[in-house]
């Protein structure tokens, strides 16, 4: 693997959910725009996650929408300085 995994902890309204935290993994990555990449992992089923690119609806700037290849959805959000906060 290697990288830095951060624990994100959940932010979001569902209580059976409280506990749950994502481990998001930033990689390095030439094709990306910023040199690096960053992939949450799903934690419905652990599975590697991409960005979802932003449709304008709902979205915040500091939020970013992720899907699983089995289509689970997560919104991780982060502070002005880029650093993580929280998934929901
Ligand atoms: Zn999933």
């Amino acid at each position: 693997m290697g990288g830095t995994a951060t624990k994100v902890r959940y932010i979001g309204f569902a209580k059976y959910l409280e506990d749950v935290t994502v481990e998001v993994r930033v990689k390095r990555d030439k094709a990306a725009m910023a040199g690096i990449v960053t992939v949450p992992t799903c934690p419905y089923d652990l599975k590697p996650m991409k960005v979802i690119p932003k449709s304008g609806y709902g979205t915040r700037k500091n939020e970013r929408t992720y899907k699983c290849p089995t289509l689970h959805r997560i919104i991780v959000t982060s502070s002005e300085n880029g650093e993580l906060r929280g998934w929901m």
